[in-house]
């Protein structure tokens, strides 16, 4: 059989794995993490998610795992509410809807259906060496040992291995948006307020935001967005960070610090774009997803973008015949009208709508106060068919709405 080699068992790089063994590929997938990787909050099962997930035959699987959500809330300090969305706005099209699932549910979704399908998952590993020839590409893993496969796919996140042996570094293609973003699960206690099924939004000035969002039951999901172009990698130096970032906001900011600390999926990254202006391939190595792509949180198309993306690869793979004759010149062909099928829509989800950084994380009292009013505004009768009319030009959110989601 012919081998393919994956890097990253994250969105992207599962659902490909899905759609190669299907097709008679063997593939292997290396993680780093030492299992699959949990937390995250919601991603949504409308427009191309979908449309992939049905042809997987996992929309049911997924949608098992759909979150009960009332809507979003944006609020001031003690709770009360400046402006809210419920999901019923827009015919169920607006920021939060009913179809959304914990992104640790899809991964573990789409996981599961790798492994049905054959996929042998190496954990706790990676890739160390890419010796990239005519007849196929050695591999060197951090465990030892060396394989040749076909090709690889480098599906392994924003902050790619894969691009930075084989592409060059990160420094080359990262556009940082000047935000960081901290995200971890917090485990309900007798005294946490309760969501009561919407997702709650607090700003204060100088680009500090919280968000509690409802998660599995007896948990919420939180994000803390501060103004930052580089993080730490190292935990400890990233929790300092936030303490700093978060001194003296109000709302439940101390609460939320206290949480990040024992949260077991508490993560911490700037938010960036990743623009390779050069081809996502080099010879029988391709990327995928954030890797390739990056297109933010503040996108909302991440999760659809990866979805797609591994469709797109393994059609392109399909049509020019190259499980059944890895050549180069099929392999290269391949790749091409895959980037080809791609390159227009990851560049469209790019172009953020002017303000958009302002809106996610406002600087004073009076942005806050005007993306408050501005999301009542969007919801008043009269232009609520201007809105679903814009909603409609990409994707299934339009630009202002997809972008106000992250
Ligand atoms: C745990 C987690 C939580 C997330 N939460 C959110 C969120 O709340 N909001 C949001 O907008 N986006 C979130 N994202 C990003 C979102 O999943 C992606 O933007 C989108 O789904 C594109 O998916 P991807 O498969 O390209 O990348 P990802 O989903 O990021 O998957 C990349 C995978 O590659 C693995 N990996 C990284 N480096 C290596 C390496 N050297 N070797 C092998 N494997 C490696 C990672 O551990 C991960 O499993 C999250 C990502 C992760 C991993």
């Amino acid at each position: 059989m012919t081998h393919a080699l994956i890097v990253g068992a994250g969105i992207a790089g599962d659902t490909l794995a899905v759609f190669l063994a299907r097709d008679g590929w063997q593939v292997t997938v290396v993680e780093l993490a030492p299992s699959l990787r949990t937390g995250g909050q919601t991603v949504d099962l409308r427009g191309d998610s979908r449309e992939v997930l049905v042809d997987l035959g996992l929309i049911d699987s997924a949608s098992a795992h759909l979150i009960s959500q009332r809507g979003i809330a944006w609020i001031r300090a003690d709770g009360s509410r400046l402006a809210e969305m419920p999901v019923e706005a827009f015919d169920g099209q607006g920021l939060i809807s009913k179809e959304e699932l914990l992104r640790s549910d899809l991964a573990a979704v789409l996981h599961r259906a790798a492994k049905d399908a054959g996929v042998k998952h190496r954990f706790g590993d990676t890739i160390e060496e890419i010796v990239d020839g005519a007849d196929g590409v050695d591999v060197r893993f951090r465990s030892g040992g060396r394989q040749r496969f076909a090709l690889v796919v480098g599906a392994d996140g924003a902050h790619s291995r894969t691009r930075g042996i084989h592409f060059g570094p990160e420094s080359r293609y990262r556009k940082p948006l000047g935000l960081a973003h901290a995200w971890f699960t917090l485990r309900e206690q007798a005294d946490t307020p309760a969501l009561d099924g919407w997702a709650l939004s607090y700003n204060e000035p100088g680009r500090r935001g919280l968000t509690a969002r409802p998660g599995h039951p007896g948990h919420q999901e939180i994000g803390m967005t501060f103004a930052a172009e580089d993080v730490p990698r190292d935990r400890e130096a990233q929790l300092a960070v936030l303490d700093d970032a978060f001194a003296g906001v109000g709302w439940r900011a101390d609460e939320f610090l206290a949480a990040a600390r024992i949260a077991p999926d508490f993560a911490l990254d700037t938010y960036d774009q990743i623009r390779m202006d050069q081809a996502w391939s080099k010879g029988r190595v391709v990327l995928i997803g954030d890797a390739a792509w990056c297109t933010s949180p503040l996108s909302g198309l991440g999760t659809a973008l990866a979805l797609v993306g591994a469709s797109r690869l393994a059609d392109s793979l399909r049509r020019h015949d190259v499980r059944d004759i890895p050549a180069a010149a099929r392999v290269a062909a391949a790749f091409e009208s895959f980037e080809s099928a791609m390159r227009p829509r990851a560049t469209a989800a790019q172009k953020l709508l002017p303000g958009r950084i302002g809106m996610v994380a406002p600087k004073t009292t009076f942005a806050i106060r005007l993306n408050a009013f501005v999301m009542r505004a969007l919801q008043a009768r009269v232009l609520v068919p201007l809105v679903a009319l814009l909603a409609s030009g990409r994707g299934h959110h339009g630009p202002a709405l997809a972008e106000a989601r992250a």
